[in-house]
Parts: C-alpha cells; sequence; structure tokens
C-alpha cells in the first residue's frame, strides 16, 4: 500500500483537459477549438517574425543565464508597463506604477491574489459570471473570497449591463472587481466606452479597487492602444488599481510564461512598498523569474522597428480572427432554415465565440463531429480555418437542433 492511498484522481482541467482529449482522438476531420491559441490558416503554431528575430539578435549577443532579480528584468517591466498605460502617462512620469515581471498572466493574478489575500484579509473579489474558468481557482486555493456580479445576458446574447451595476454596487465597500481589460473570456462581449465610464463612476462611488486581467492587449480590436483604453480610463480618474498583464496570445509566448502585474498607486512611496511586499511574496513562491521571454518582449517592444512590426503582425493575426467569424457567420445563417439569429458570432470580438450551445450540445460536437470545445459553449475561432467554417457550422447547427 502506498502513503498516498488518500489521495484521489483529480478531474481533469476544463480547458487543458480538451486539449488531452483532442490528442487521442484519431478522426481526421478532428477540430481542437477548446485552448485560446493563435493558429495559422494551416491550423498550425505560429511563431511571430518578430520574436525570432528579437532571439537571433539575442543569440548573438550571447547574452548569460544568471538569475534575474526577484522583480524580474528591469528592461521589461518599463516597457511593458508603458504598453499597458502608454509612455507619457502621468502615473508613469510620477513613478506611481509599481511592476513586477510575472509568471505570465495566471502567475500574476496568482501573486496579485496573494497580496490581496495578506493586506486585504476581510475583502472579496467580485468577479464576472461567466469568467476565465481558472479565476476561481486562482482565488480559491490563495484563500481569497470571491463572489460573481452579472455580466451575460443570454436571452440578448450580450451584456448584461444592468446587473453588473447593480451587482457592482449591492457589494460590501472596498471590494476588488475583477474586469476583463479587453476581449472577455469566455463571452467575447465589452463594455462599449460609455458603459466602462459608467462602470468606473460605480467603483469609484463604492471605493472599490478595480483589478483588470489584460489578456489580449491588441487582440480585441487589433490596436495596442485601444485594447487599452479600459484600463487608461481608470488611471485618468486617479484610481488606485491592479493590472495583470500577459504576452501568451499577443506575441505567441504561450510557453515562455511571460507577464507582469501592475499596481498603481497614489504616490511613488506608496508604490514602492507595495513593490517590496510584491517581492517579499514571490520570493518564497518561485524566487526569481524566467528570462527568455522577458529578453525577447524587451527587445521587441523597446526597439522602434520591431514594434512596427508587430503591430503589422498582430493585425494580421487580429484580421485573420476576424474573417473567420465572419466566415463563420455567414455558413451559419445561409445553412440554418430556423430563422435563429446568429449575427451575436460577429458582435463578439477576441479569441472565442460564445455560441449559446450548452454541455449536451457541447457534448454532441465532440462525440458526434469531432469538435472540441469547452462545455461552456465557447469555442476558439483562433484554431478555426477558413476551410473548416462550413464543417463547423453543419455541427453547430446539428447539436442546437
Ligand atoms: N486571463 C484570461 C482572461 C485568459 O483568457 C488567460 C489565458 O487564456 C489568462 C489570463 C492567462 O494566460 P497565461 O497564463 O498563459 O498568460
Amino acid at each position: 500500500t502506498s502513503r498516498f492511498e488518500g489521495v484521489t484522481m483529480a478531474p481533469p482541467d476544463p480547458i487543458l483537459g480538451v486539449s488531452e482529449a483532442f490528442r487521442s482522438d484519431t478522426n481526421e476531420l478532428k477540430l481542437n477549438l477548446g485552448v485560446g491559441a493563435y493558429r495559422t490558416e494551416e491550423l498550425q503554431p505560429y511563431v511571430l517574425n518578430v520574436v525570432k528575430k528579437a532571439e537571433k539578435l539575442m543569440l548573438e549577443r550571447g547574452e548569460n543565464k544568471e538569475y534575474l532579480p526577484i522583480e524580474g528584468l528591469a528592461a521589461f517591466n518599463k516597457v511593458t508597463a508603458e504598453l499597458l498605460l502608454g509612455a507619457d502617462n502621468p502615473a508613469i512620469q510620477q513613478g506611481r506604477v509599481s511592476t513586477v515581471q510575472g509568471l505570465s498572466g495566471t502567475g500574476s493574478l496568482r501573486l496579485a491574489a496573494a497580496f490581496i489575500q495578506r493586506y486585504f484579509p476581510d475583502s472579496k473579489v467580485l468577479i464576472s459570471s461567466p469568467t476565465w474558468g481558472n479565476h476561481k481557482n486562482i482565488f480559491n486555493d490563495a484563500r481569497v473570497p470571491w463572489s460573481e456580479y452579472r455580466y451575460f445576458d443570454p436571452r440578448t446574447v450580450g451584456l448584461d449591463f444592468e446587473g453588473m451595476i447593480a451587482d457592482i454596487k449591492a457589494a460590501p465597500d472596498g471590494s476588488f472587481v475583477l474586469l476583463h481589460g479587453c476581449a472577455h473570456n469566455p463571452t467575447g462581449i465589452d463594455p462599449t466606452p460609455e458603459q466602462w465610464e459608467k462602470i468606473a463612476d460605480v467603483i469609484q462611488e463604492k471605493n472599490h479597487i478595480p483589478f483588470f486581467d489584460v489578456a489580449y492587449q491588441g487582440f480585441a480590436s487589433g490596436s495596442l492602444d485601444e485594447d487599452a483604453s479600459s484600463v487608461r480610463l481608470f488611471v485618468k480618474r486617479g484610481l488606485e488599481l491592479l493590472v495583470a498583464q500577459s504576452y501568451s496570445k499577443n506575441l505567441g509566448l504561450y510557453a515562455e510564461r511571460i507577464g507582469a502585474i501592475n499596481v498603481v498607486c497614489s504616490s511613488s512611496d506608496t508604490a514602492a512598498r507595495v513593490k517590496s511586499q510584491l517581492k517579499r511574496l514571490a520570493r518564497p513562491m518561485y524566487s526569481n523569474p524566467p528570462v527568455h521571454g522577458a529578453r525577447v518582449v524587451a527587445n521587441v517592444v523597446g526597439d522602434p522597428n520591431l514594434f512596427d512590426e508587430w503591430k503589422q503582425e498582430m493585425e494580421l493575426m487580429a484580421g485573420r480572427i476576424k474573417n473567420v467569424r465572419q466566415r463563420l457567420y455567414e455558413n451559419l445563417s445561409q445553412k440554418d432554415k430556423s430563422g435563429k439569429d446568429w449575427s451575436f458570432v460577429l458582435k463578439q470580438i477576441g479569441m472565442f465565440s460564445y455560441t449559446g450551445l450548452n454541455k449536451a450540445q457541447s457534448d454532441n460536437m465532440t462525440d458526434k463531429w469531432h469538435i472540441y470545445m469547452t462545455k461552456d459553449g465557447r469555442i476558439s475561432l483562433a484554431g478555426l480555418s477558413l476551410s473548416k467554417c462550413e464543417y463547423l457550422a453543419d455541427a453547430i447547427i446539428d447539436s442546437f437542433h
């Protein structure tokens, strides 16, 4: 007998478990629309040209593998905060932003959760219903209480703005409010600029602390600045806030685990103290972050030529997803004879489409059609090609009826 007899089998992860199931399916029609990872039209993984160029430069320079400081690569932290807030942002110029390199978006969220648990043990985090599945895991494991605010309205397949505002208002003063900076996952539905202003009004009224998760900067609209406008609006109001950033999607650096946590504070003095505590939390967890992805980002974002090239490549990626979205919509509305309104497919933004397929219908997609997706009805359009849109539309229509 084993000393680990009492260890039960954990359930597969609802997102990464889908990829495992996909790998063991031998049908050639199979499609993996589970994980949000960009593929080419040939459905192959894509390494950005600017990343290859940055890596070539790094190799030529013969950079070493010494430990980074706990807070990460200084050149990375500088450019990542500037990318997020704009280099001329007064918060940066006044030294009020404390930036710590994290283990991509997830690790940065987790570090922030540890910070909340330590310094705000009586506060809870409000998360959208629905949200990216890992948010709940992160706060549960960090022992941070959370509750949900209404976000998605199945009747309109749009934002439940009234519900969202009411729930944020009803929460205890001084709660953290987790917001998706752009390209809300899984719904693909973002507030309008006017709605963002109202959300900021309520958060300010309630003395809540905004906590942004920015995993798709540049991927929603194709523009880095436009996709950061929600965060910048809150910073402009002088609010203190947290922002977790990820370069998994927009630079295709999934496995490099590169991102950051930014805490915008009311003074440079506070920012310095916050940073010291983030470092203190990181040290016993993972000591210091990996260097490779940080150098890639610093080289791409910090170099005017590579930066311009990156923007072009991002437009290309975002553009391909928009084309696939359009083609899927056309196939759905031409083939479906039930009169269902499919326009929600076009209204959604980012990598995903939230189809409204329920669990049984999603199971039909996988069991009958070999299309792998999460059971909440979310499909990743980044894993779809123009040539597969017709097959996918047939599967969706079949599963709905
Ligand atoms: N936040 C959201 C909303 C996401 O969708 C993702 C990735 O799917 C992440 C954070 C974190 O991803 P990573 O840890 O790869 O940066």
